[in-house]
């Protein structure tokens, strides 16, 4: 039997109990069933989310949250500054020039994070931007920034920082209220344990002030609509919400609470830890200089077809990991270590490693791998 573990950093794997939430019957949603649903699935989202202001759901994969947080933020004609690391960081560059923005790119080499001392070099270049716009993991490139140190440089200007924390929320530590960041966005593919559909958005006390005052350019994904539907006693969303993916949201993100985000960051570094050590017993190079701990991208040997990797990994083996994007396509192989995922998934898929680079006529230690990373995980 054909068995497949996904090992992509998006859809990741979803739990049987909220699963079984996505086939139990259909419901009405303007009902008080869903608002409390609706009210339960805010308040958890707040904690994972590590802020006291509503979180805001919207229906859509997490592109449709980036979306608001530029459209409502930045007005035509008005400044921003877009990190640009990888895949990601282009989307909010590419955002900010579909809503007519002017955007300003602050380039880092790929693989490599944007240091706060950049963040703020560039706020200083560009005074009258009004908004900052970065990734937390950047998944194309499997690197971390230091959202936390950017955004002190940040909160000293009159700019917003918004996060793209899609591939890192509820993997990795994220502190909203206590960073400062202003915008927050996730998406529910993730570390949430989800299928795709859902994406999530909190804006800071300073952010909504910009929000208020912005005309900005949005219908679906205007904050201040969600803003209204959600208000107590209504707990509810502008639009036909996605209400069978809330109700499974609800059990996953009550899933994260019970776990407590604590242990969940301790265990997700210590199965990318395992990765990391499992690619260097077996001589390969983790290409990122800061890596995530919500995904791993590993070096595709010289020698090896990097797509062929992937796909044998996949067909042969059942281990189903992603292979690079742009400009890293068929250089890097990724793995993600998020939501629901244990120790001897990570050993299918370093064994699931070992196999397809020795199909492929590489010289392989068998078990080289497996053992670097049971040692870890044993730890
Ligand atoms: C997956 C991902 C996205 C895109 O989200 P969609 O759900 O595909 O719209 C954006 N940013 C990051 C960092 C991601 O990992």
């Amino acid at each position: 039997m054909f068995k497949q573990r996904l090992f992509t950093p998006g859809p990741t794997p979803v739990p049987e109990e909220v699963l079984m939430e996505l086939a139990r019957p259909i419901f009405h949603h303007r009902t008080p069933e869903y608002r409390k649903m609706l009210e339960q699935l805010t308040r958890d989202m707040q904690y994972v989310m590590g802020t006291s202001q509503d979180v805001y759901t919207i229906t859509g994969s997490g592109t449709a949250a980036m979306e608001a947080a530029v459209a409502c933020a930045v007005a035509p004609g008005e400044k921003m500054i877009a990190v640009r690391g990888g895949k990601f960081g282009e989307r909010w560059s590419e955002l900010g020039a579909a809503f007519g923005a002017k955007v300003v790119n602050l380039d880092v080499e790929w693989g490599t994070p944007a240091t706060p001392r950049q963040v703020a070099d560039a706020l200083r270049a560009n005074s009258d931007a009004v908004a900052v716009y970065i990734t937390q993991c950047e998944t194309s490139t499997a690197t971390i920034n230091d959202v936390e140190g950017i955004a002190r440089e940040v909160a000293a200007t009159p700019a917003l920082l918004a996060v793209d924390g899609i591939s890192s929320i509820g993997a990795v530590p994220f502190k909203m209220d206590a960073w400062g960041v202003d915008i927050a966005v996730t998406g529910s593919q993730k570390a949430l344990m989800l299928p795709p559909g859902l994406a999530f958005i909190a804006c800071s006390a300073k952010a909504w002030k910009r929000i208020e005052a912005t005309r900005g350019h949005a219908y679906y994904v205007d904050l201040k609509a969600y803003r209204k539907a959600l208000a107590p006693p209504e707990w509810d969303n502008p639009y036909t919400p996605n209400n069978v993916m809330v109700r499974a949201a609800c059990k996953a993100v009550a899933m994260i609470r019970a776990e407590g985000l604590e242990r969940i960051w301790a265990e997700t570094h210590k199965r990318a830890e395992a990765i990391r050590a499992a690619a260097a017993a077996l001589g390969l190079a983790v290409y990122s200089k800061a890596p995530s701990d919500s995904v791993t991208a590993v070096k595709v040997p010289d020698g090896v077809d990097g797509e062929a990797l992937a796909k044998t990994m996949s067909k042969d083996f059942g281990v189903k990991p992603a292979g690079g994007q742009g400009k890293l396509k068929g250089k890097v192989i990724r793995f993600t270590t998020m939501g629901y995922t244990d120790a001897w998934d990570i050993l299918a898929a370093v064994g699931a490693l070992e196999m397809a680079l020795a199909r492929l006529g590489r010289k392989v230690d068998f078990g080289a791998g497996v053992a670097a990373a049971m040692k870890v995980l044993a730890g």
